[in-house]
């Protein structure tokens, strides 16, 4: 077993890692550029409404399981909510539609019940979507999917771009085939919408943090690193600027930060070049009476709603072309939106613009390929995050997989050596 490991970032891949290694036995260090805990996923106070906001709200969903592994470990599953069954409202602004997708459990029968499809869709689309599964290695979805028409518009474009973080058409065929796969693929038991009504520091940050802490594990605030040293093929000394760890023969290093930081610390390491944003726009007032928890938006620049106590807050994915938009147009905008799709006559609420511009890597095939493995060419150093090889979009269940795999590679490589 490593003496000591030494996690590098705080987000939701490396605490996932010092969650899986905690346990007796092994001595982690978990290194945190900044004063607060969680990285692209947190809960900060707002002053503007004056309340507890997240970054971006977060959806995850009951066939992530490592998410839910996660949540579990650290006694915080009770913390995401969702109703029972796969029941996805959406409304299209511009012909004022409503339906409701309803995904049933087991073999997907709902595609042949007009009362569960999308309207205006055909059984045969559904059939001609499943293409997306054998898309070849390199492809986009554009390549393999018509991305018109209802189903597309109505159930595809929302779920990939969401998924995918860019326009569908230019996203990596493999990735949004790993989405459909891992959710609609499995059945409604599968799909069921999970979210941190109390918040994502509620539900991940902070009782990973007091899990972590009540098995020793030290975790350092403020703590950047600056630099890593290299002799042979092992990282030997990491460089914190005021302060240095020089690493003993058998401790290791897990570098969870994102893929900007990842480039500057492993110059030779092949990484995502360049991210897109994801904006939110939050609005104090209590939803009206029968408002879902989820609403899906077609058809303006809203695209999914949800409903919090005292609070609707919108997502808007593959948000770079809002960032010069100006926060009151913006806001304004929403809101027309938002009243129109939960049936509010309210004039325009307290509100608050977070515009996430470094959201995720940009999902192309190209950027795709250049993600690394957990594995690197240093035998002690090992690397996690939502932009490394994990087969998924920049997601949290990808965040949480690739810790818990770069741990599971410091476990294995400790016990090789204690075995040799
Ligand atoms: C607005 C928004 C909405 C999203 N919505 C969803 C969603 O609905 N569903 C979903 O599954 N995912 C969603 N995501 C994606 C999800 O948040 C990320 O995939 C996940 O949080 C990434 O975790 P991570 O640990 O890989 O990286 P990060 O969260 O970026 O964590 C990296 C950490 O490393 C720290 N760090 C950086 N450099 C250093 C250094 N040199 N030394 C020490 N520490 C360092 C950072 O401060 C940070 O805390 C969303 C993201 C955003 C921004």
């Amino acid at each position: 077993m490593a003496r000591t490991v030494h996690i590098i970032g705080a987000g939701l891949a490396g605490l996932a890692a010092a969650v899986r290694l905690a346990p007796p036995g092994v001595s982690v260090v978990v290194h945190e550029a900044t004063a607060h805990p969680g990285g692209r996923c947190r809960s900060f106070y707002d002053r503007a409404i004056g309340m507890t906001i997240d970054n971006g709200n977060h959806l995850v969903l009951s066939g992530n399981r490592a998410v839910r592994e996660f949540a579990q470990a650290i006694g915080s599953a009770a913390a995401l909510v969702g109703p029972d069954s796969a029941d996805f409202p959406f409304v299209d602004l511009s012909s004022g539609e409503r339906w409701t997708l309803r995904i049933n459990d087991g073999l997907p029968w709902w595609i042949l019940d007009r009362s569960r499809r999308v309207p205006g869709t055909r059984v045969g689309e559904y059939l001609r979507a499943g293409r997306l599964l054998r898309a070849a290695d390199g492809a986009t979805v554009g390549d393999v999917l018509d991305c018109s028409g209802p189903l597309y518009t109505r159930l595809l474009r929302p779920l990939l771009v969401a998924a995918l973080n860019v326009e569908p058409p230019e996203g990596a065929a493999s990735l949004a085939a790993a989405i459909v796969r891992e959710t609609l693929g499995k059945g409604g038991a599968a799909c069921r919408p999970l979210i941190a009504r109390d918040g994502l520091s509620h539900a991940f940050i902070e009782p990973a943090l007091t899990h972590l802490r009540e098995r020793g594990v030290d975790i350092r605030l403020e703590h950047e690193l600056h630099a890593i040293e290299f002799e042979g093929v092992r990282a030997a000394r990491l460089d914190f600027g005021t302060d240095a760890v020089e690493l003993a023969p058998d401790d290791a290093v897990i570098v969870a930060v994102p893929t900007h930081a990842a480039a500057a610390l492993l110059p030779d390491v092949s990484t995502p070049q360049g991210y897109r944003a994801i904006a939110n726009v939050h609005f104090r007032i209590a939803p009206p009476p029968g408002t879902p928890p989820m609403q899906g938006v077609i058809g303006g620049t809203t695209e999914w709603i949800f409903a919090f106590e005292g609070r609707l807050s919108v997502t808007i994915s593959n948000a770079d072309r809002l960032m010069t938009v100006s926060r009151d147009t913006l806001a304004r905008t929403v809101w027309a939106e938002v009243a129109s799709a939960v049936g509010s006559t309210a004039e325009l609420p307290p509100w608050q613009v977070v515009r996430e511009r470094r959201a995720t890597f940009v999902a192309t095939p190209e950027q795709n390929a250049r993600r690394p493995g957990a594995r690197t060419q240093w035998s002690n150093l090992f690397l996690a995050g939502d932009w490394t090889a994990t087969g998924l979009p920049a997601t949290l269940e990808g965040a949480a997989r690739s810790g818990q795999r770069a741990a599971e590679l410091v476990m294995a490589e400790a016990s090789t050596r204690s075995a040799a």
